[in-house]
């Protein structure tokens, strides 16, 4: 009896004993998942977004929708993983749809692109990602599916609901490109619907108000400036004389007010309307009012401007090449330091070698007019009419299949006007950047030598609806490689640019913003050929170095296998046997860091960030010359992009780099962010990122929105192929390395923000290790007092080269790349 009641309590107990601990396990087992399970989601986001670059960067991959909607699903499973997950995986469908929809044009993709970007703003309207959500999905109403109503009421939604974010002053941009109102965001942030309904009805009736007092007094600057953009829009309008003599008399009433921008709008307006009538009197009326800004308004800003503009016009449209001289040569004199000043030196210039060739009495080819369609080609000495357009003949050859298939900004009827061509030329590279007003669709391809007609290799650029007649005159004569750089009489809607070439080209194009540019990089082919590939970058660790590969020291002599057949080059005495991607021994030990390109970022007309009383341009290029002197001293040879305060294109820096045969190259910026405590040094390689916070610098040092730069990333990377990411890692790791070495030394207490990856314009098409550093935050206010301390410059200075030292010597042999390639 006891027994068995025992039995029984100590059943009972078992039992009991039992339950408890299978709770304690599965409280453990809870204890031991929950952690796991955040972490699955972090993990999983991390696999999705690697997915994604693997997408970017194989076109294989990325012409098979199937991949696209299996990227889409793996994110779609990181949504129940909680809010912030649910957000970040969201944005990224939205984006992965928005760029599929750029692939494969289809209206359903970009739906669900806006659907998920508002499902985002919906479902967790708290999160920082939900304005930018906004942002896109506004846009892709606004420039994709053309529905504006759409597209305003999110951009005011962004205005009401975000006043603080970031993307506020992108939506107030919109809205006024739309030519909508934006209502009032404080009206409407803490008011009941009732309220903000009630202040709507009063915004709408002081609109009204407003309107009609604006009827009165005629209309103001910013509805001119609407009225203009309209009339370029809109070709019906452009066709009526009456509409630009209407919009140059509303200037006209807005002098008094606004002196020299109404002045010089009323300039363009004629030599816009110049280039439609093709009238004397309208380019006659624009030089006046050109002349007469640059006569009343000295100092103005556009006084230059309009200086250069009246210049171009009579060079170019009325032929007085005498006045155009003394146009150009009063910018040279009176704005030394306007950005004006190399175009009116290259005109000036030109117009000198002209007038010798005239002397010369030399047949010189035309500048570009509309001619009729013919031929692809007229060389300046015709020989034979061609039967036949030579493009039936064109072939491909290598080089990136350069035919863009992204939309073009203009509407039906309308076209771009190319703005000007420019080269940078250094014998076997050269790089040409043909600037827009708006964005077309090009196509590039190369034409075989013709020798009946006395062809060479030609590189034809054609350029969708657009016209050249602005552009001023081609470049014309070239050295190097390129003999000529000519424009091809206009065929219809298309311009044609030819680069004439002594040798079959390689070569790569692709497209920057701001202002609209199509750059491209030509190569001899046998130049390209003996480009080590991105594999072969990283050779065997072979002996240790000799202690004089550790001071650098100028190759004895420079290379004569530029016209080479195709193999690397070898220390002279060498047997050229080497493959192309396996540097020999002897290329390795011989050729050593010679030239160091510093690039100081921005300048000119572009200061970069400023905070806390300092412009990025500033520092930078302190910096640099301080670098510049410390590197000189190890026996570098360095060369600036720039040593003075002057604007530069993104794509020029570059293009000194390879003209220089650099073999590395260095850009310095100063970080900046809204958040104010951020601080520390970042380094940066040129490689495609989802990350986010890369994202965000890059754009801002690209210039451009992030937008753009996300639709970008899949053009961008069939330029990186032949880029050298894996040394450009290498090299971005140790300078990082030496910076936070040097600045911990000094006690600096930033953060160590870590080698990152994005895709710089700066960096693209650089044909050696590069780099871009962010050397700190000028947003915040220990940084920024830190960066301009010639002391703390100099430490940084001294981590610099001696990451650049490091990465030279741990290579274990002298580096063979950036002048060879
Ligand atoms: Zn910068």
């Amino acid at each position: 009896m006891n027994s068995s009641k025992d039995d029984k309590v100590s059943k009972m107990k078992q039992s009991e004993h039992r339950l408890l601990s299978v709770l304690m396990l599965l409280a453990c087992v809870l204890a031991w998942v929950s952690p796991l399970m955040a972490a699955t989601a972090a993990e999983q986001l991390r696999a999705a977004d690697e997915r994604y670059v693997d997408l970017l960067r194989d076109k294989k991959l990325r012409n098979d929708r199937a991949n696209w909607l299996e990227l889409v699903e793996s994110y779609e499973k990181v949504r129940s993983k909680g809010p912030s997950a649910a957000a970040k995986a969201d944005f990224k469908i939205g984006k992965v749809y928005e760029q599929l929809a750029g692939f494969s044009g289809r209206e359903a993709d970009n739906r669900e692109a806006i659907k998920a970007y508002r499902r985002l703003a919906a479902e967790n309207p708290r999160n920082s990602l939900a304005d930018d959500a906004l942002e896109r999905a506004a846009s892709i109403h606004e420039s994709r599916l053309n529905e504006k109503q759409s597209a305003i009421r999110l951009y005011r939604q962004i205005i009401a609901e975000y006043p603080e974010g970031d993307q506020v002053k992108e939506a107030r941009k919109a809205l006024k490109e739309l030519g909508a109102a934006e209502r009032e965001p404080k009206a409407e942030k803490s008011e009941t619907k009732e309220s903000a309904k009630s202040k709507a009805k009063e915004t709408k009736d002081k609109d009204a108000k407003d309107k009609s007092a604006v009827k009165d007094k005629g209309p103001s600057l910013e509805e001119a400036e609407r009225q203009y953009l309209e009339l370029l829009k809109n070709p019906a309008l452009r066709k009526e004389r009456a509409n630009w003599l209407k919009l140059i008399a509303t200037y006209d009433a807005l002098k008094a007010e606004h002196p020299d921008q109404a002045i010089f709008k009323i300039g363009k307006l004629y030599e816009q309307l110049g280039g439609f009538s093709n009238q004397e009197s309208d380019y006659r009326e624009a030089v006046k009012n050109y002349r007469l800004l640059a006569e009343t308004q000295p100092k103005s800003s556009l006084a230059d401007d309009s200086l250069l503009r009246a210049g171009r016009i009579q060079e170019l449209q009325l032929n007085d090449s005498e006045a155009a001289r003394s146009c150009y040569q009063r910018i040279i004199n009176n704005y030394p330091k306007g950005d004006m000043l190399p175009a009116a030196r290259e005109r000036l210039s030109l117009i000198k070698k002209a007038q010798l060739a005239e002397v010369k009495a030399e047949a010189k080819p035309a500048a570009a007019k509309p001619e009729v369609l013919k031929t692809e080609d007229r060389p300046a000495a015709v020989v034979k009419p061609e039967t036949k357009p030579v493009e039936a003949r064109a072939v491909r050859l290598e080089g990136a299949n350069a035919k863009s298939d992204e939309a073009s900004d203009l509407s039906p009827g309308q076209s771009a006007r190319v703005k000007s061509v420019r080269a940078w030329n250094n014998g076997d590279y050269v790089r040409v950047t043909i600037e827009l007003d708006s964005k077309v669709p090009f196509r590039t391809f190369v034409l075989p030598p013709n020798a009946d007609a006395a062809k060479p290799f030609r590189l034809v650029i054609d350029l969708d609806k657009s016209s050249l007649a602005s552009a001023g005159r081609a470049p014309g004569d070239a050295a190097g490689m390129v003999s000529k750089i000519r424009f091809s009489p206009q065929q219809g809607a298309k311009s044609r640019i030819v680069l004439d070439l002594k040798e079959e080209p390689s070569y790569t194009a692709f497209r920057l913003e701001n202002p609209h540019r199509i750059v491209l990089d030509v190569r001899t082919l046998s130049q390209a050929a003996r480009t080590p590939t991105i594999a072969a970058e990283r050779p065997p660790v072979i002996a240790p170095a000799p202690a004089e590969a550790a001071v650098p020291v100028k190759p004895a002599t420079k290379p004569s296998a530029a016209n080479g057949k195709g193999f690397g080059r070898v220390k002279s005495g060498q047997p050229s046997r080497m493959p192309t991607d396996v540097p020999s021994i002897a290329r390795q030990l011989s050729l050593k860091v010679s030239r160091i390109v510093i690039d100081p970022g921005h300048g000119g007309k572009d200061p970069g960030a400023i905070s806390n009383g300092l412009r990025e341009k500033d520092l930078t290029l302190a910096i640099a010359e301080t670098l510049a002197t410390r590197l000189r001293k190890e026996g570098y040879e360095v060369l600036l992009t720039r040593d003075r305060d002057e604007t530069l294109a993104l794509e020029e820096r570059t293009a000194f780099a390879n003209r220089k045969k650099a073999d590395l190259f260095i850009s310095l910026h100063l970080n900046a962010n809204r958040d104010t405590k951020a601080r520390g040094i970042e380094s940066y390689f040129l490689n495609l990122t989802t990350d986010e916070t890369a994202i965000e610098v890059a754009a801002r040092e690209n210039s451009t929105s992030t937008r753009s730069l996300g639709e970008l990333q899949g053009i961008i990377n069939d330029l990186m192929l032949n880029s050298k990411i894996n040394e450009s890692s290498r090299f971005a790791t140790e300078l990082h390395k030496g910076l936070l070495g040097s600045s911990r030394a000094v006690n600096y207490k930033g953060a160590d923000r870590g080698v990152r990856q994005a895709p710089f314009y700066v960096l693209l098409g650089a044909q050696m290790p590069s780099v871009l550093l962010e050397l700190g935050f000028i947003t915040n206010e220990k940084d920024a007092e830190l960066l301009q301390d010639p002391g703390y410059q100099k430490t940084l200075v001294e981590g610099i080269w001696r990451g650049v030292n490091a990465y030279i010597n741990n290579t274990g042999y002298a580096f063979y790349g950036g002048s060879d390639s």
